[in-house]
């Protein structure tokens, strides 16, 4: 058996003794009586009756030993400013917020909700709710003001932590009166809202509530306030998912399990070491930007780069010039950014030097193969594919290149982690599924540390939308498809709403999007399925071409999408090939960077498009429409 095999099994088979070997990782502040507590399936509790604190972990831990090592670098192309804070003035920041938001009263167990953009004091703030055990929900900055109503209502905040603006390309995206039309809508007013002014945008104060954070930093500039020790179980934060198939969850998450998850994927998946330099390109209003640009990195004592911008501001060569100044060891990004990196010049990728530069992680989406070979040639370093969910927090397929560095496959996100008994089963009948045959991607109980403890204020969703689904099974679905091969790599086939019914024949928007995007002039594409008379569904397809005025004539559109079908045609089959081709030069998207595919439909299909409060641009899906509508 090799190395991974084995270190596998022991994660299902002895469950217990491998968690609470990897606990050893982080500090208790007293130590836990029972690994798990799995009696009242699927809720599971990690690590009961330890008490500890997530930012004693991701900071106090570390101030003996690295107090002048660096613990956050800003860099901001938005207004060209960066900043870099030791661990010890990272812990000054964090107190000093800490006191701040306790001056307002906030206590454990009361939620903050933080709408800010990407500066250092959004981190801080999730640091200091950790500190108070107070439950941070971070709302991407910038969402519609009905967004943020939503999660109010839901989150129920006692403050609400803000900004003056964001700013994205080089515009300044004022956030005050979003969050104010976002607190006049919403039932739940916070008692307070603290604002820190960047000087970017004009603010109006609401009398009485409204407080700003320079006069409170001001008055708190020694405090010390100390740790609130949580029990294992006690939430840290709530995050809402991406919703990209529909409304938002809540997915609430545990304080010592989650702290365990993240230490040991540093070590078993990101091969970090204390004193590395992590650069996650996401968002801290994302799931990846919860766990591997604020919490895994400060855990693991290494720097965390915080970037405010887009990947190509001001040129594609933006991150590579990051990762050589601070000597960044571990990128992880979305493929959505690489396939914007793949539309500027190859140059970039060799012009600066990534000597330092060990491994780039991909995760949100599914890399397809084009892109991983572009990538992967380009930097001249391993890319890990790894697939998870805002519900499990950390990677559940990958490769853990800290255990063994087993080779990955293209287009595969590798072989289940260690801590996830994940299963393929077939949707009809719940029954398991073998090699090479599809199904839907589910996990046996209990999850492992660090996944979702429930919904946010609702167990009984939680056991329904999640547990309930698979046919006389109490699994946990992750509502995508996948496929094992002999080998035991895994690869995703799409979600499970997105799968199209060609006369009988139920094919994967994901299998048809791969076979299109290995056109070399497809820079990206959405499949979807739309209403046929005849064939109850058909396959049609919305393409990115790398060069725009590749389909500027008629002639050469037409072309273009005879060979696109042709394609599909080979490698497919007939069944699968688009009924129609369409070009455009952008793809509805969340916020998030996920394909709005079930938008697409609705335009092509007549319908209403819906809620779509996580659009990332309308201009997109007026190109899906006047797409269609030109015919
Ligand atoms: P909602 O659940 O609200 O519809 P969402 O599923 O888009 O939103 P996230 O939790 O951010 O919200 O996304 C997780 C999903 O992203 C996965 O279920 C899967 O569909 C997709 N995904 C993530 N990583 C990968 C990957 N490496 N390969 C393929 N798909 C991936
Ligand atoms: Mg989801």
């Amino acid at each position: 058996m090799s190395s991974y095999a084995s270190f596998y099994a022991r994660s299902i088979a002895s469950r217990e003794a491998f968690w609470a070997e990897q606990a050893r990782l982080i500090d208790w502040e007293t130590p836990f009586s029972k690994v798990l507590e799995y009696d009242n399936p699927p809720f599971a509790k990690w690590f009961v009756g330890g008490r500890t604190n997530l930012c004693h972990n991701a900071v106090d831990r570390h101030l003996p030993s690295r107090a002048t090592q660096n613990a956050l670098i800003w860099v901001s192309t938005e207004t060209d400013q960066e900043r870099v804070y030791t661990y010890a003035e990272l812990s000054a920041e964090v107190n000093r917020m800490a006191a701040s938001l306790a001056s307002l009263g906030v206590k454990r167990g009361e939620r903050v909700l933080i709408y800010m953009p990407m500066i250092p004091e959004a981190l801080f703030a999730m640091l200091a709710c950790a500190r108070l055990g107070a439950i941070h929900s971070v709302v991407f900055g910038g969402f519609a003001s009905v967004n943020l109503a939503a999660r109010i209502d839901d989150a129920r905040p006692k403050v609400i932590v803000s900004a003056d603006a964001g700013s994205r390309n080089g515009k300044v995206v004022p956030y005050k009166p979003l969050l104010d039309e976002g607190i006049a809508l919403a039932k739940a007013k916070p008692a307070n809202v603290m604002l820190v002014d960047r000087g970017l945008a004009p603010m109006a104060r609401v009398e009485g509530r409204d407080v700003d954070y320079a006069v409170l930093r001001a008055q708190h500039m020694e405090a010390e306030v100390p740790c609130e020790w949580l029990e294992s179980s006690e939430p840290s934060y709530v995050l809402y998912t991406s919703g990209t198939t529909g409304k938002p969850k809540g997915v609430q998450r545990d304080t010592g399990g989650y702290a365990v998850a993240l230490a040991a994927s540093m070590q078993h998946i990101f091969c970090a070491q204390p004193g590395d330099t992590m650069f996650a390109a996401s968002d801290i209003g994302w799931v990846v930007g919860h766990s591997y640009i604020v919490y895994a990195p400060l855990l693991a004592g290494m720097a965390t780069v915080m970037y405010e911008g887009t990947p190509i501001r001001p040129d594609g060569g933006i991150w590579w010039r990051i990762v050589e100044k601070y000597r960044v060891t571990q990128v992880f990004t979305a493929p959505t950014a690489i396939r914007v990196l793949k539309k500027q010049d190859p140059a970039y990728l060799t012009q600066y030097d990534l000597s330092s530069l060990r491994l780039l992680f991909l995760a949100g989406e599914p890399l397809d193969e084009p892109t991983a070979r572009w990538i992967t040639e380009g930097l001249g370093k391993p890319v890990v594919d790894n697939y998870w969910q805002t519900e499990t927090g950390w990677p559940i397929l990958g490769i853990a290149r800290g255990v063994e560095v087993v080779p990955s496959k293209l287009g595969s996100p590798g072989m289940p982690v260690y801590g996830y008994d994940v299963k393929l089963v077939n949707e009809a009948t719940g029954e398991d599924c073998g090699p090479n045959e599809k199904g839907v991607l589910a996990i046996e109980g209990p999850l492992p540390p660090g996944c979702m403890s429930t919904v946010w204020g609702d167990d009984a969703r939680f056991v329904k939308t999640y547990w309930e689904t698979v046919p006389g099974r109490l699994l946990y679905s992750s509502f995508d498809w996948g496929v094992r091969d002999d080998d035991g790599y895994y690869f995703i086939l799409g979600r499970t709403d997105d799968v199209i019914n060609v006369a009988g024949h139920r094919l994967g928007s994901r299998e048809i999007e791969e076979s299109i995007a290995s056109h070399p002039a497809v820079a990206e594409v959405a499949v979807i399925g739309v209403q046929d008379a005849l064939k109850g569904q058909v396959a049609v397809a919305f393409a990115v071409l790398r060069q725009s005025d590749a389909a500027a004539t008629p002639e050469a559109r037409l072309a273009l999408e005879g060979d696109v079908m042709k394609i599909v045609d080979r490698q497919l089959g007939a069944v699968a090939r688009p009924a129609r081709v369409f070009f455009v030069s952008m793809l509805p998207k969340t916020r998030s960077g996920k394909l709005l595919r079930r938008a697409i439909q609705a335009i092509c299909e007549g319908r209403e498009t819906g809620d779509l409060i996580t659009l990332e641009d309308p201009a997109a899906l007026e190109q899906v429409r006047d797409a269609v509508r030109g015919g």
